[in-house]
């Protein structure tokens, strides 16, 4: 059977057409009704988080995220991450400054962040990928240093705890995906966590064209409101999302188990005073070291009928809708992680049998050669 990078958990049929079925009565579809009442309220509680303003999607978040904030010159980020951050910066007129990563969990060196700093610099915008959090105490006391705002890139950190806060209660604010790729998701959606009341009444007006009330639109926003239908596919997903990432932890220590002592194959450690989500599972291949390639590990495992992503590759300052703009030297761990990592299969579908076939054909490759 074919085994997929990721498998969208569903609830049941039933539970989510029983949960739909009084927007047939209501006939309120969306424009902030029960439903995204309801799943605010419920995640504000499951992400420990103050508060939170729901979106489209996690994209139109960060950008309107980052508009509400009318930042202007340039933002230090990570070029290892999904085009989404990459290009919310841009479309927002802002300039990104690309900063290396952290070979140990591939979020931003905060490190290297201090020597990126000029007068024009604004804010510093962080991914936590694949769930791994970022080092938010450095990176705040440097923004605290320097009077810069801080947005996290959180979209893969749903449910992820440091030192038992939730990831989205760290900075100015955090932005979720809720993609149906995502551990936890509403088919489409998103949302902004921050402690600050007054960006969320920003949000709120800037999702919705700018409108104050019936009369008065005193800003110029869009449109990036999320749907009852998508609420209620949160609701009903919030009561499993325990379970998937229970089950996802099972694939993490079978992959772990396997692939450890594998010479030329590098996992990420497991990162201290963090609740994980087991978002993804990626793995580096150094080809000297494994006697093969990247590239013949995924041959390999797609002639098994496996598939896995080259996330992230390329990184998004390499992509051509930025050819010529950015010097990726300048980032050479993100350049040689991005070259070489794989993300295995996970999914809460993954049975423990399957991991540990993916890790025999992995371990297969051993020496086989380049493609
Ligand atoms: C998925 C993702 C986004 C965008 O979220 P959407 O909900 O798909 O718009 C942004 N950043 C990262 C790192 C992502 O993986």
């Amino acid at each position: 059977m074919r085994i997929n990078v990721i498998r969208s958990s569903m609830p049941s049929f039933e539970e989510y057409t029983e949960a739909i079925k009084p927007l047939w009565d209501s006939v309120w579809l969306t424009n902030m009704g029960a439903n995204h009442e309801e799943l605010s309220r419920r995640l504000c509680e499951y992400l420990n988080v103050p508060n939170v303003s729901l979106f489209v999607n996690g994209h139109m978040a960060l950008e309107m995220a980052l508009q509400a904030m009318d930042l202007e010159g340039e933002v230090i980020t990570t070029p290892f991450t999904f085009a989404s951050t990459t290009h919310a910066i841009v479309r927002n007129g802002l300039t990104p400054v690309f900063c290396d990563i952290d070979p140990d969990n591939y979020t931003i060196d905060a490190s290297k962040i201090e020597e990126l700093i000029t007068p024009k610099t604004c804010a510093i915008v962080p991914v936590h990928v694949y769930g791994c959090m970022c080092d938010v105490e450095a990176i705040d006391s440097i923004a605290k240093k320097h009077g810069l705002k801080v947005i996290y890139d959180a979209a893969h950190a749903f449910g992820v705890e440091y030192k038992g806060k939730g990831a989205g209660s760290f900075g100015d604010a955090s932005m979720f995906s809720f993609h149906a790729t995502k551990v936890f998701h509403t088919i489409e959606g998103g949302a902004i966590t921050t402690a600050d009341v007054d960006l969320i009444d920003k949000l709120r007006k800037l999702k919705d064209f700018g409108i104050k009330d019936e009369e008065i639109v005193d800003g110029i926003g869009a449109n990036a409101k999320m749907n009852e239908f998508c609420a209620v596919m949160g609701l009903c997903n919030l009561k499993h999302v325990d379970e998937e990432i229970k089950k996802r932890s099972v694939v993490t220590k079978t992959y772990r188990k396997n692939l450890a002592d594998v010479e030329g194959i590098r996992i990420l450690p497991e990162q201290k005073d963090v609740k994980p989500n087991h978002a993804y599972f990626p793995i580096v291949v150094n080809e000297e070291e494994f006697g093969a390639d990247r590239q013949t590990v995924i041959d390999t495992l797609k002639l098994n009928d496996i598939y896995t992503r080259k996330y992230f590759y390329p990184l998004t300052s390499d992509m051509d809708c930025y050819k010529g703009m950015f010097d990726s030297s300048l980032t050479p761990v993100a350049k040689s992680v991005a070259d070489r990592v794989i993300t295995l299969p996970m999914s809460a579908s993954l049975t423990q049998e399957d991991a540990e076939r993916i890790c025999k054909i992995i371990r297969g490759c051993k020496g086989a050669g380049k493609k």
